[in-house]
């Protein structure tokens, strides 16, 4: 099956992890609330990335289990396989194919810099940390480079590796010849990095140490209004954005504002002379109203696995017809004799 682009629309791609069973409001507000959206003005690719997972230990059947529900909670997101690509990173071998090509055009020092891997193996103790969780940036550029992506929506902790990204399909091009697209990191500032309501300088993330800060949109939903009404806050009473000095108060009203739509202005005159106490308790039940119906429609896409599977086996076929062209082009152009059909 031959790809073509459709005319007129922009390329998207991006993943998520199934690192851990729920997403994480973080997640929905940096990340996927931007895929949905972009599955209307562009031409769209969405994966699990089961194999960044592996990164970090996985036990199998969860692995298992947490990709499918991987899947449903996109689904539940909005994501509609009729208007986008869903799939499987595992499912496309071209993935791990082109990341070995990209591992060999990249220095040791310049993978050295990123900054997650920094972070992660700083958390497991650099000891434990693997080769693939130094690499999986390596991995991440050709996930995106093998769609020839425009638009890469993430959260703000990815744009080094967009910029990576870049450098590599620039360095690619030049030394073979014009391959790859040059992408762009789409990151909404307000929502690119939502923090952790107990830590709040901290990004709230799947991996974090203490789950109290954590907002994983599949737990029920009383426990995460709970988290909110004792959200970390500050000493003043004023509720003001201000990301320096008030950082768990500037969380909360960018968390009311992106689920609400009301402008940050227009909250802090809601709730002049109000405290903190009622912007905790407002946030918490906004929350929650969102949140039920999402968790419903998860259920719903969990108990239908047969629907599961069909959307993972066209996403993948749709995604390998694009892949399969751009590796093998990446292979003509960096000399390999190509093999006899
Ligand atoms: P892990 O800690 O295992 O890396 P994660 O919470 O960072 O998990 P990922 O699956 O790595 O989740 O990221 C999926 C997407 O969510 C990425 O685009 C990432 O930038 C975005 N994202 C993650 N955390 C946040 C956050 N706190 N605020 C905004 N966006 C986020
Ligand atoms: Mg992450």
């Amino acid at each position: 099956m031959a790809s073509e682009r459709i005319p007129g629309r922009p390329r998207a791609l991006s993943g998520i992890q199934p690192t851990a069973g729920s997403f994480h409001l973080g997640n929905y507000l940096g990340a996927v609330r931007q895929y949905v959206a972009l599955q209307e003005t562009h031409d769209a690719f969405y994966m699990v990335v089961d194999l960044h997972a592996i990164t970090v230990p996985q036990d199998p059947a969860e692995l298992r289990a947490n990709t499918r529900l991987a899947v449903a909670q996109l689904l539940a997101a909005g994501l509609d396989p009729e208007r986008c690509t869903l799939f499987i990173q595992s499912h496309v071998p071209e993935h791990t194919q082109l990341g070995w090509l990209m591992n060999c055009i990249t220095g040791f020092g310049e993978a050295s810099r990123m900054t997650q891997f920094k972070d992660k193996s700083a958390k497991q103790g650099a000891d434990r940390a693997t080769v693939g969780l130094f690499t999986y940036p390596i991995l991440q550029v050709a996930d995106i480079l093998l769609y020839q992506a425009d638009a890469v929506p993430v959260g703000e902790d990815q744009r080094q590796h967009i910029e990576l990204t870049r450098d590599l399909a620039e360095r690619f091009n030049g030394r073979f010849g014009p391959t790859f697209t040059l992408p762009q990191a789409y990151i909404v500032r307000e929502v690119a990095k939502i923090h952790d309501l107990q830590d709040p300088t901290a990004k709230m993330s799947k991996s974090a140490a203490s789950a109290k800060g954590l907002v994983n949109l599949l737990d029920e939903p009383s426990v995460s209004a709970k988290k909110f009404r004792s959200a970390v806050t500050d000493t003043e009473t004023v509720v003001r954005f201000d990301e320096k000095d008030k950082p768990g108060v500037s969380n909360l009203l960018t968390i009311h504002s992106a689920l609400t739509g009301t402008g940050i202005a227009e909250l802090e005159e809601q709730y002049a002379g109000k405290g903190y106490g009622a912007l905790k308790t407002d946030v918490a039940e906004i929350f929650v109203a969102w949140v039920t119906p999402f968790r419903e429609r998860t259920q719903e896409y969990l108990g239908d696995p047969e629907t599961l599977d069909a959307v993972m086996a066209k996403g993948a076929e749709k995604a390998r017809a694009v892949a399969a062209e751009t590796l093998a082009a990446a292979y003509d152009r960096i000399g390999f004799v190509p093999a006899k059909h």
